[in-house]
């Protein structure tokens, strides 16, 4: 599949790491998708953006707790 925004790449199957955010949460995801060896854009299916809808609604709702690789800091 030709990407659509840089218009020169070819978009191919793999893994790529896309985030949800949650208030100050972030969920880092990794899925399949379509994604541009130019410029990275993904392409991700209608399968895949409800499975990435199902687990924003899991995380916000604190039914799913994974395990935190991080922390958010902020300076104000
Ligand atoms: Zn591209």
């Amino acid at each position: 599949m030709k990407c659509v925004i840089c218009k020169s790449g070819e978009a191919a199957q793999a893994p790529v790491q896309t985030e949800i955010k949650a208030c100050y949460d972030h969920l880092m995801v990794t899925v399949q998708a379509e994604a541009c060896a130019e410029c990275g854009e993904a392409y991700y299916s209608a399968e895949t953006m409800r499975h990435l809808e199902r687990l924003r609604e899991e995380f916000t709702r604190k039914k799913i707790v994974p395990p935190s690789v991080g922390k958010v800091y902020q300076i104000s």
